[in-house]
């Protein structure tokens, strides 16, 4: 049955990196049908709207996946139509396991020496509606000598164990990109300084693993996680850790496969639609230049039909990027030359 998928392009080059994503995704024969929106800085300013009423109820009832861009505009300097549309949707489609693969296509893209491919092949998954992200907290005294801000960390039973528990799911589910099954979860938190949340991160994340005894379960700090990734790669599989270590340490993993033009992501509820999009920004600074990387978007996409269940089409997807990436067949940040119109291009006359 045809999918149906529901694209909000957002703001700056969300609108550029998306329109080639869309364009490759029909490229490759995938049978969807894209229906797009206009949720975003311009209609905010035009008429007040962030999410048209009822907008994530409809989402979730008529379409099976959305294929979202980015959200952040100069003109709106509250952030309020991001904050509304993306946290929005996070929270209210409960999308609580955000998945964000980190796999090097091409030893060029990564800054590391001597790193090759397989070596940078782990998954991020970031727990995606708790942590300091729900707005908990408050300001008192404000803009005075004795102003207090307090921002929570709410970190709830319900939430660690499922999100901990899709790790390990993902694990058992998911082999490496050499077709070697995954084999490690390993969580991290800051747990030596936070111990309220990090006790709780613990005793469900040691629970939980003694139900998976051919997974291997191990631990790191959160700044020892950061170190390692940069010093050695190849150590990590699936990778949990809460919303904002989550959003941290996969800006950091980008920079390993490309920056962040490259990295894509899913914010998954299982059994229910869930969003996709890239790990970038809207990017004001280059927004309109077509000069956007357009792969982590056209690699989201991939992840969706993925996702969908439409396997052979996300594969030539991710082969003729993979080809992109090998003959510099990319836009500038990665070392290439060509927009991001002729990148999208190159990928979709190239999709086996
Ligand atoms: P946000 O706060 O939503 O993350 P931001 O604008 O602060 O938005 P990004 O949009 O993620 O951050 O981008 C930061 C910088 O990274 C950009 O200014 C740009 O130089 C680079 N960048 C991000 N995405 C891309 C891309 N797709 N192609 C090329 N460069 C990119």
């Amino acid at each position: 049955m045809k999918k149906r998928i529901a694209v909000i392009p957002g703001d700056g080059i969300g609108v550029e990196v998306i329109a080639e994503a869309v364009k490759v995704i029909h490229a490759s024969g995938a049978v969807v049908e894209t229906t797009q929106f206009d949720w975003g800085a311009n209609r905010y300013l035009a008429d007040g709207v962030t999410v048209p009423a009822d907008g994530f109820r409809m989402l979730g009832r008529d379409f099976d996946a959305i294929l979202v861009g980015a959200f952040g505009d100069p003109r709106v300097p509250s952030n309020i139509h991001a904050k509304e549309i993306l946290l929005g949707m996070r929270f209210q489609m409960d999308l609580y396991a955000n998945v964000r693969p980190v796999r090097l296509l091409d030893a060029s893209l990564c800054p590391l020496k001597g790193v090759e491919p397989k070596d940078v092949d782990f998954v991020v998954i970031r727990e995606n509606t708790e942590g300091s992200y729900t707005d908990a907290g408050g300001v008192f005294k404000h803009g005075t000598p004795d102003e207090i801000a307090i921002q929570e960390d709410i970190n709830t039973r319900k939430g660690v164990e499922r999100i901990i528990r899709y790790a390990f799911d993902y694990c058992e589910r998911h082999t490496k990109s050499d077709g070697t099954q995954r084999k490690q979860v390993l969580m991290s938190d800051k747990s030596n300084a936070m111990t309220h949340a990090g006790g709780l991160w613990q005793r469900v994340f040691k629970e939980v693993g003694e139900e998976y005894p051919q997974i291997t379960s191990q631990h790191m700090f959160i700044d020892a996680l950061c170190m390692q990734i940069v010093r050695d790669p190849r150590q990590f599989d699936v990778i949990v850790t809460n919303n904002m270590f989550g959003d941290i340490v996969t800006d950091l993993a980008a920079s390993l496969q490309g920056g962040l033009g490259m990295a894509a992501s899913g914010n998954i509820r299982p059994e229910k639609t869930s969003m996709f999009e890239p790990v970038h920004g809207s990017a004001p600074l280059i927004a309109g230049e077509n000069i956007a990387n357009p792969f982590g978007a056209i690699l989201t996409g991939a992840m969706m039909l993925n996702h969908l269940g439409i396997a052979n089409e996300s594969g030539k997807i991710e082969a003729a990027v993979l080809e992109a990436v090998r003959q510099k067949k990319t836009t500038q940040d990665i070392g290439g030359s060509l927009s991001t119109q002729q990148a999208g291009d190159w990928v979709a006359k190239h999709l086996g």
